[in-house]
């Protein structure tokens, strides 16, 4: 006989799952979305590019100067007493094509940017040369005042970008720097992943929503929703699109009736709260009644249970109720999650090396991602309560160490650091 059936406390707990075999799962259903947005390359920034960028050009496309000072020859300055006649004038924006050769033991006025001209070899700064004025009739001259070495203070044809090349792939992530080296190559419009649609509910009779009700008339027992402010900021940082459902009770009909409205037209519905299997969690009975789910309780700390489901053509992920267990979770797979339906490539969380200021006695059988912040000496300080429900560690944070199962943190050790910079952008 099931004893889960026979005995209505009894509730069959799903083993612990770790992380990285969690994520594999999750990212092995994230199918990037078809199609592509035609974008400014102004409004392309946190988008996920939807081609690769090949470009014809060299960038820069001629040798010029990265100085404002004279084009010599190097072979021409070993001897800093003889001048050299200044035999051309290079502006920037000139077209190289109409160069002189210069001449031997001549130099050319040349300006930052501008091209270098042919036989050149090295530029002197300004402030390494004395120019002399012209002589009555004669050309204005220069000396030298430091030998210069070849290749001084010339900036390669093509050193930054190589015509023939792709600058930046399909799946990568726009930022301030690459729609910069996109628009370098002549892109005034960007073929980008479309948005990822997202619908958001809160569960939890005891929701109360700021604003509703003031601090001094709140209820015994209920609280404000803090879950949905974080996790709506979070998705619009990553560019989604977003529908906010509010709060929705602790019913099954309730939450089956949100499930449905927010599976039509959206590639993903986010809720936190009730993924645990209490009475009151109505989330796992009202999934499966439309879908399917598999609830992980995955082996980390804080954010233990999770779920990954469908309804209809719709992606269900179900965070935690705690709140820093559902920040931390969507940071960790909700985050890589979405950045693959957007069609990035790699989605992989780099940590860093830093060193303990803190000490972390007991370890834990589950991998603890621990609130911690980077202090002026270079190293960590550990906020002092580590409770999933406190969202303080997460705001006094600025950043998590990922504290591999069973091991304890003595001060001075080395430990991994994922900035919260790396998880927020
Ligand atoms: P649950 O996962 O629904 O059992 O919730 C776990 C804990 O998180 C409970 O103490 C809830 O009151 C709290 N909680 C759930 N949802 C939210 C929310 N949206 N904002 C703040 N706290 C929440
Ligand atoms: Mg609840």
């Amino acid at each position: 006989m099931n004893t889960a059936a026979s005995n209505p406390a009894a509730v069959s707990r799903p083993p612990l799952r770790p992380l990285d075999a969690a994520l594999a799962d999750l990212l092995a259903h994230a199918v990037p979305l078809s199609g592509a947005e035609m974008l400014s390359t102004f409004d392309a920034d946190g988008r996920v590019l939807a081609q690769d960028l090949l470009t014809s050009l060299n960038v820069p496309a001629h040798d010029n100067s990265a100085m404002d000072g004279y084009a010599v020859r190097a072979a021409d300055c070993m001897d800093a007493a003889a001048p050299l006649l200044v035999s051309q004038r290079i502006p920037a924006g000139i077209s190289a094509g109409g160069l002189q050769p210069l001449a031997p033991n001549t130099a050319a006025r040349i300006f930052t940017g501008a091209p270098i001209p042919p036989g050149a070899d090295a530029v002197v700064m300004q402030e390494d040369c004395l120019a002399s004025a012209p002589a009555e009739g004669g050309a204005a001259s220069v000396r030298i005042q430091s030998a210069p070495k070849p290749g001084q203070w010339i900036r390669r044809r093509g050193e930054d970008v190589m015509a023939g090349h792709i600058v930046l792939k399909q799946g990568e992530r726009l930022g301030p720097a690459s729609l910069g080296l996109a628009a370098s190559i002549g892109f005034g419009t960007l073929a980008v992943a479309p948005r990822v649609r997202v619908a958001l509910f809160s569960t939890g009779d005891e929701l109360v929503m700021p604003g509703d009700v003031a601090p001094q008339d709140m209820k015994p027992g209920a609280i404000y929703n803090s879950n949905r402010f974080f996790l709506r900021t979070l998705l619009q940082r990553l560019g989604c699109e977003v529908t906010d459902l509010g709060i929705v009770p602790d019913r099954l009909d309730a939450t089956v009736a949100a499930l449905q409205r927010a599976s039509a037209d959206h590639d993903l519905i986010l809720t936190s709260g009730g993924v645990s299997v209490g009475e009151e969690d109505h989330i796992k009975p009202a999934v499966q009644a439309l879908g399917k789910l598999d609830l992980w309780q995955i082996s980390i700390k804080p954010g233990k249970p999770f779920a990954y489901g469908q309804v209809g053509a719709a992606h269900f992920i179900g965070l935690p109720g705690n709140p820093v267990s559902s920040f931390v979770t969507f940071l960790l797979l909700v985050r890589p999650f979405i950045l693959r339906l957007q069609g990035m490539t790699d989605v992989a969380i780099h940590s860093i090396a830093a060193y303990a200021h803190f000490d972390w006695p007991k370890a834990d059988k589950r991998r603890e991602f621990l609130r911690v912040r980077q202090n002026a000496g270079g190293g960590l300080d550990l906020f002092d309560n580590q409770s999933s429900g406190v969202l303080t560690s997460a705001v006094w944070g600025s950043g998590l160490v990922d504290n591999p199962a069973g091991q304890a943190i003595a001060h001075g050790d080395l430990v991994q650091f994922i900035p919260f910079s790396e998880l927020l952008a």
